[in-house]
Order: structure tokens, then C-alpha cells, then sequence
């Protein structure tokens, strides 16, 4: 069968009119915009500080916004035998009384392309790598990055690694997340990521033991995301990989020390004491945890500039609208982004007459990201303070505030009118 969105095609470029990008940092956002700049007709290089690209993090929940964009970058394929397709998406009070619920089942006839899908975050980004490699793309790990440097007419970015090792770009994209230090050495001033007061447990079960247990045995034979809502915390969980893992993420009140690591090792009694007397299926699922680790949630967010005035680096994902992840949309923001940034360098001159160096060229390129700056600061800006809200509205004690919200959750309409 045909894709329903349409594929975008690499475009041919004069070779004097091909930019050589270099990006730093191979995560969700640092591929993306390595895919897009490739299609775009572009030599992209990306540089990683890890030694390899390995598993970090769970689950991805990817919402119909950004799975079209993973769509248009011709990635259906290869993502579809790792995407869990859930149906329904639960909203629990904290004691297990069911607030409401969005369903999922005739959204995408009734909107053919917009999957909410959800992933392992290994896999996408496996997938990622792949179709980058296919465009052309080279990636070099043990990259890492301490300054990116600008020659004095501002048309080269030399990216610097610690090890003196030295990349020389037409322009450079930082994506190097929400701890990332290039902002600051870049913007030349100090914006360290703002903590939020949250924390977030990651775990990981697999799905056999549940499987045996009627009343988690649903969790895993119909696909659906569940959240519960309770005072100052909430949990939020899914399959993966059409039901093999169990994804189960809880955001509660940070607690790490603070001059400790943002990660480090929590324990499954303190899990089980911060969610005593919620619903119990929460603490079957967590006695069934071996072990966890917990990660301390910042936001990354200012008024500051993306896009250096030479036009010879720009920064995108985390490292400039790290959001708190309650509305699953930090990675779908990156991808927008790349999306935005390709299209834009796919509109500059493109042709033999032209040369990357003169004056025009390098007027195009400012425009196409100060275009893609404005363009990503409005909506990035919007789903970070949404984010925000979000951690107030989820974490209400009970009470009226918190009747309210249940009672305006409760007026979604659902397709069957229920
Ligand atoms: P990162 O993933 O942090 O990647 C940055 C990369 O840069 C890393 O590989 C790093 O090693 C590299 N790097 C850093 N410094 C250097 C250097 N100096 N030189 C070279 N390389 C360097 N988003 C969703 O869309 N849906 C969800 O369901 C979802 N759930 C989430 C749940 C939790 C608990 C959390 C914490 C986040 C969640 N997110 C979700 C958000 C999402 O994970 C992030 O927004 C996204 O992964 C950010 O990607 P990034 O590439 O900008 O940053």
C-alpha cells in the first residue's frame, strides 16, 4: 500500500552550493536535523561525545505531529516492526477511579497519518541512524565537543573536541540536550538548565509475570497508555515492542542531594512508599521491578538567540526548549525542528553560478535561520510553559481545584459520544 504521507525525496545539489554541516550530538534531535539537512541536498557529519550510540532512556511516546514528520523523512518501514500502536489512552484518579479516557481507535481513519505510536527509545534511534547513514550521512563517536570556533568573515565554524581534534563547517548545529555546555559557550553567558522540582523513575518490566496476573494481564493484551493523577506526583505507563517490555515511568518531588549526579540508582521501597494507598495495581507493578534509576527533571528555556549572527551555527532540541516531559512532546519538539531547519536550507540558492561564499549565499543562510528561529522559538516556547502547567494541573491534591480539572477532563468528547 502506498504511504499516506507523502515521502520527501533527497534533493541534488550544485556542489558549490552544498553546505557542510556538522552537528553536535547524535540523540533524537541531532539525527533528525541530520536526516532533514541530507534531504535538503546537503554533506552532513554529526559528532558524539559517548563512545558509542547505546541505549539510554525507555519509552518515547510519539504524537501525531511529529510521527508525520518521521513519516515524510521515509521512516514507516523500518519503524513499524518496533512501534506498539495503543488504543486508548486512560486518565486514573490516584486511588484507581477512572477519570477519563481519549480514544485512539478511528482517529487515524479519520485522520489517515497521524499514528500516536510508541517506542522503545533505542529503537528509533537505531532507525534514525540507519536512515541518516542511507542519506550519507557520517557519524563519528568519541567526538567531544568543547567550543565551536568562527573564522573572522564568519562563513567557517570549526567545531573543537577536547582531544584538540578540529571539524570545519559551513555551519554547525548544536543539539547537544538539556545539560549540554555548548549554549553557554556558545551564547557566551550563563543559562544552566532550571530544575523543576520533579523527578522522574524509569522501569522497565518485562511482560511475563504480568501476563499471569488478571488484573495486569489487560495492561499488556490491549495496547494503551495510562496515567494516574494523584497529590504531588503522578505515573504514567505502556507496552513496548508489541508487548514483550512494560514501560512505566512515575514523576514525583526531586529528592536527589544536590551535589549528586542528575541520575543515579532509586530502590523499589522507595517507589512503594511514595505510592502507598494508590491504586494497587501500581504497587503489584512495582514489586515486580528489579531495578531503577531516577533522573532529575530541568527545563531549558530563554529569550536568549538560537542562531549565532554569522550565520555559521545554530542550536535546536534540549539544549534550547528542554520541557518536563508531561506532555510526551520533547523529542516530537526536536524532530519538528529538524524539520523546520531542512526545509529551510532546502530553499537556498542552488546553483553552479552561485558559491557558498559570496555575499548572497550568506545572506540566504542568516535568513533561513533566523526564519527557522522564529518559526521554532513561538511553538517550542509554548509546550515548554504548557509543560509547566501541566505539572500543576497533574499533581492536585484532592479537592475542588481538583474536581474541577476531572470534571473539565471529562468533557473531551470521545468518538463513540460516550
Ligand atoms: P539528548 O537526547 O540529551 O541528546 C544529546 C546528545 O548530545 C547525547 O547523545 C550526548 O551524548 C551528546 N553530547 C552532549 N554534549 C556533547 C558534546 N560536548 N560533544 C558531542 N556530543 C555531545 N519526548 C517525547 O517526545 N515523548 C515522550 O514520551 C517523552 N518521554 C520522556 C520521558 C522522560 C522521563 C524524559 C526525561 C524525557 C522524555 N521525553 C519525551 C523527552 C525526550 O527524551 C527529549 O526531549 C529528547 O530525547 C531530547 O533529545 P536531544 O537530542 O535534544 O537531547
Amino acid at each position: 500500500m502506498a504511504p499516506l504521507i507523502h515521502i520527501k525525496q533527497q534533493q541534488t545539489r550544485s556542489p558549490s552550493c552544498q553546505l557542510q554541516i556538522i552537528i553536535v550530538g547524535a540523540g533524537l534531535a541531532g539525527l533528525g536535523a541530520a536526516i532533514s539537512c541530507a534531504l535538503a541536498g546537503h554533506l552532513v557529519h554529526v559528532l558524539e561525545g559517548a563512545t558509542e550510540i547505546k541505549e539510554v532512556g525507555a519509552g518515547i511516546q510519539v504524537l501525531p505531529n511529529s510521527s508525520r514528520v518521521l513519516q515524510h523523512w521515509g521512516l514507516e518501514k523500518a519503524l513499524t516492526p518496533y512501534m506498539t500502536y495503543p488504543r486508548v489512552c486512560n486518565f486514573i484518579g490516584w486511588k484507581g477511579n477512572k477519570i477519563s479516557h481519549l480514544d485512539f481507535h478511528e482517529s487515524e481513519s479519520k485522520y489517515p497519518g497521524t499514528w500516536y505510536r510508541d517506542f522503545h527509545r533505542a529503537d528509533l534511534q537505531r532507525c534514525l541512524v540507519e536512515r541518516a547513514t542511507e542519506l550519507g550521512v557520517q557519524i563519528t563517536c568519541n567526538a567531544r565537543i568543547r567550543t565551536v570556533r568562527v573564522s573572522e568573515d564568519g562563513t567557517i565554524a570549526t567545531a573543537v573536541a577536547a582531544d584538540g581534534r578540529e571539524w570545519d563547517g559551513d555551519l554547525v548545529i548544536g543539539a547537544d540536550g538539556v545539560f549540554g555546555k555548548l549554549t553557554e559557550e556558545l551564547l557566551g553567558r550563563s543559562d544552566p538548565p532550571v530544575k523543576t522540582g520533579d523527578l522522574a523513575y524509569r522501569l522497565l518490566l518485562s511482560t511475563e509475570e504480568m501476563k499471569k496476573d488478571p488484573e495486569l494481564a489487560d495492561f499488556v493484551n490491549t495496547p494503551q497508555v495510562n496515567y494516574w493523577l494523584g497529590p504531588d506526583a503522578h505515573a504514567v505507563n505502556y507496552v513496548l515492542r508489541g508487548g514483550d517490555l512494560f514501560n512505566m515511568v512515575l514523576l514525583v518531588p526531586d529528592d536527589i542531594p544536590e551535589a549528586q549526579a542528575s541520575t543515579i540508582e532509586g530502590s523499589v521501597e522507595e517507589m512503594c512508599a511514595l505510592f502507598e494507598g494508590w491504586d494497587p495495581r501500581i504497587q503489584k507493578l512495582l514489586k515486580l521491578c528489579q531495578s531503577v534509576q531516577k533522573w532529575r527533571l530541568c527545563i531549558r528555556f530563554g529569550e536568549f538567540d538560537w542562531a549565532h549572527e554569522s550565520g555559521s551555527w545554530v542550536m535546536l532540541g534540549d539544549a534550547v526548549h528542554a520541557t518536563l516531559p508531561y506532555l510526551a512532546s520533547g523529542a516530537g519538539m526536536a524532530f519538528e525542528d529538524g524539520a523546520v531547519l531542512g526545509e529551510c536550507l532546502s530553499r537556498l540558492p542552488n546553483h553552479p553560478n552561485f558559491s557558498k561564499s559570496s555575499p548572497e549565499f550568506v545572506n540566504a543562510k542568516k535568513h533561513a535561520l533566523s526564519v527557522f528561529q522564529h518559526c521554532r522559538k513561538v511553538r517550542t516556547k509554548m509546550v515548554v510553559e504548557r509543560g509547566n502547567i501541566q505539572q500543576y494541573l497533574y499533581h492536585l491534591h484532592d479537592g475542588p481545584e481538583q474536581e474541577e480539572r476531572d470534571r473539565k477532563m471529562q468533557m473531551v468528547p470521545t468518538p463513540e459520544g460516550e
